[in-house]
């Protein structure tokens, strides 16, 4: 029976959680929830300057607010943990010292001005740089000088001199790499800690990861994790490179097309559901175009589905996808969006109001102060129909207000029958001044339901100041 498939996010806490971070993690998330699998959150903490333990907390916090929960990982440590680099120093000991023995690693004292220099030497010659193996070939007494010389090595892994790499990449198809390109390359530091080509392969297969869906800009990554983990003999996970996210300009995603970070776009307001229908189509076809629900997102995931080509973050289609959001919210989400100004038993009936009319947060606290706030003078295009309608206009209003108690809600088709009655106006003319004067605006929820919100005496104020606003 073949493993069952384990797929994993891993991170460097060195930053914000990018929206395309978001969706490598949705996409391994996704494949490993379609197919019974397990997903596991591995912490790449190896760079020890830039990373923190902040940015690791507002990441998993980033991953939870999405819903992205982890089978594994830190905070959920089992026998294949712990699930950060920086405390798994121990279990790369071992495979160091299994490629030095086999020859298929070797010391290498090139400092970072050497290799620079060497690099440009190269870049000039119109070569594509590459390691050109100073260090490859030293007997035992030459190393002994170069230690005695001073520094610490760093490790590199030899690569074969001839053959190929190949691998069937989950997205992009069959892939061949010709092994005299690649260089050798460092896989522990001087510093004695592990390199990202190493560690990243070790973990996979320790954590018994069979599937890494990652970004496109590990593609030349691969060949040689692949041939690490076969001098281990470690077995690879099958690798998927997902192509970039994009502006609308086509540019890499940046805070230049608006919100770029998970962290960005929650301060916004927008709802995760919103972020997940967006990200799971960006460079995943769906079979609908539609809204999907959670259980749909995962039952119609499938990397054959995945595509190749740059995929586009239009900051539109977010705007779109949280309309969505917002008319599938439950009324305590949306009705914490205005906390303070809706009296708690009313939050039912204010959210069933005004839900069609939100999209962001200030949209309801907007609509709380419409209906709870202190109004003041109508101005604009409110005013305009205020004056249009003329004074007479709000008269015959407050005598079809009239004789409620001042707590009671009015009845609306009963207003407005008496107020037709009353002028003789009907449709626009109508309920285009009745509104201005109810809302101080000339759009906006249905005002049956404004009205169910509206105490009889707060719809009188409002009559008598636009009677007041006509002259
Ligand atoms: N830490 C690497 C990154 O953030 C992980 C790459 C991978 O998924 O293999 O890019």
């Amino acid at each position: 029976m073949s493993a069952p498939v384990t797929t994993r996010f891993a991170p460097s806490p060195t930053g914000r959680l990018h929206l395309g971070n978001a969706r490598t993690a949705l996409f391994n998330w996704l494949y490993a929830r379609a197919r019974g699998g397990r997903f596991v959150l591995r912490i790449e903490d190896t760079d020890a300057a830039r990373s923190t333990a902040a940015h690791e907390a507002g990441l998993r916090a980033d991953l939870e607010w999405l819903g992205l929960d982890w089978d594994a990982g830190p905070g959920r440590e089992d026998a294949a943990g712990p699930y950060r680099q920086s405390e798994r120093a121990d279990r790369y000991a071992a495979g160091f010292d299994a490629l030095v023995r086999a020859g298929r690693a070797y010391p290498c004292w090139c400092t970072a001005e050497e290799l620079e220099l060497s690099r440009r030497a190269q870049l000039s010659a119109g070569r594509a740089p590459r390691y050109v193996g100073t260090c490859a070939h030293l007997d035992a007494d030459a190393q002994r000088a170069r230690a005695i010389a001073g520094g610490a090595p760093s490790l590199r892994f030899r690569v074969p001199a001839t053959g190929d790499v190949t691998f069937d990449d989950l997205v992009r198809g069959p892939q061949r790499f010709s092994s005299a390109e690649l260089g050798d390359f460092v896989v522990r530091r001087a510093d004695g800690s592990a390199a990202f080509l190493y560690s990243n392969v070790v973990d996979d297969a320790a954590m018994g990861v069979t599937h890494a869906l990652r970004g496109e800009d590990h593609v030349s990554n691969t060949p040689r994790q692949i041939l690490v983990a076969e001098a281990l003999g470690l077995r690879a996970p099958q690798y998927g490179h997902l192509p970039l996210l994009v502006g609308p300009d086509g540019a890499p995603l940046s805070k230049r097309h608006g919100s770029d970070s998970v962290a960005d776009v929650r301060a916004a307001g927008y709802l995760p559901d919103a972020v997940l229908n967006l990200l799971c189509r960006l460079g995943h076809r769906y079979p609908t175009d539609g809204w999907l629900d959670a259980a749909s997102r995962v039952a119609g995931f499938d990397v054959a589905a995945l595509g190749h080509a740059p995929s586009q973050f239009d900051p539109a289609q977010l705007r779109h996808w949280q309309k969505e959001a917002v008319q599938r919210a439950d009324v305590p989400t949306l009705a914490a969006w205005a906390p303070h100004a809706v009296p708690r038993a009313e939050r039912e009936a204010f959210v069933a109001a005004v839900r069609a009319n939100l999209v962001l947060p200030a949209d309801a606290a907007d609509w709380a102060h419409v209906v709870y706030g202190d109004l003041p003078c109508a101005d604009g295009v409110a005013r305009d129909a205020i004056v249009a309608a003329g004074s007479a206009f709000f008269d015959a209003a407050l005598g079809a207000a009239a004789g409620i108690p001042d707590d009671a809600r009015l009845d609306y088709a009963t207003l407005v029958a008496a107020l037709r009655e009353r002028t003789g106006r009907k449709g626009r003319e109508l309920f285009q001044p009745l509104r201005a004067a109810l809302t101080h605006r000339l759009d906006g929820p249905e005002l049956a339901a404004l009205l169910g919100l509206l105490p009889a005496a707060r719809v009188r104020e409002r009559f008598t100041r636009a009677r007041e606003t006509a002259g």
